[in-house]
């Protein structure tokens, strides 16, 4: 569900960002004054879940708080501009030239090649400067990349198309296990970068153009996941 999740009193005097609707980030907010949350993975996904235990805890301190949430996931996997996948591409000096593989109506894996010559190494390297908490590198592909898809999150929907797609690199947050053979037999370089480290440009994108259309100060919530 995108959109407005959890309501406030109305009124917004600081705008934060966090990639998950947690206990912890939500305290985090309301600890640092924030009345108006933007999160990536919002509340309301399927089974419904009852309001009890730590899921009570969490939205009681939404409320005693004073802290609403904004729940914006696909949409901002895909933005043109803001999206997760459009911000990595822009870090590593990659122009975007295509997408594929539909989601709610949307083709969420955006499809680069190189805007200035360059190499794997080169690439693996700019991977390993971006994301602190480690790269997994796994390179059964072409030492010169041309045709380079991105899927933050988790990418193992896309994998069984990236040989058809011409890909012959494919970075993501995250795979299964079984995708290291398909890198093997597709002759796939796949760098791993970690599902929340690869989500968390769009959603400070978002809450940093808000808040200044708002003229409102920001915040950008960091959690420890290391996944
Ligand atoms: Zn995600």
């Amino acid at each position: 569900m995108n959109g407005l999740q959890v309501a406030n009193n109305g009124q917004v005097t600081k705008v934060g960002a966090a990639v998950d609707a947690g206990k912890v980030p939500f305290a985090k907010a309301v600890d640092a004054g924030i009345d108006f949350l933007i999160v990536h993975h919002g509340l309301f996904w399927d089974p419904p879940w009852p309001i009890t235990e730590s899921n009570y805890e969490k939205l009681r301190g939404l409320f005693d708080g004073n802290c609403a949430v904004y729940g914006c996931h696909v949409p901002l996997d895909c933005h043109p501009e803001i999206g997760n996948n459009a911000l990595l591409a822009k870090k590593l000096n990659l122009e975007p030239v295509g997408a594929f593989h539909e989601f709610e109506g949307n083709p969420i894996c955006l499809i680069t090649r190189p805007r200035a010559s360059s190499d794997r190494d080169s690439l693996r390297a700019a991977l390993e400067k971006q994301f602190a908490g480690g790269v997994t590198a796994i390179e059964y592909g072409s030492k010169n990349p041309t045709k380079i898809a991105i899927l933050t999150g988790s990418g193992a929907s896309v994998t069984g198309e990236l040989k058809s797609q011409g890909i012959d690199t494919f970075i993501t947050g995250e795979l299964k296990q079984n995708q290291f053979n398909l890198a093997q037999e597709d002759g796939l370089n796949l760098y791993l970068c970690g599902h929340y480290a690869t989500e968390t440009f769009g959603v400070a994108a978002l809450a940093e153009e808000v808040a200044q259309k708002f003229n409102l100060p920001y915040e950008f919530i960091a959690t420890e996941c290391p996944l």
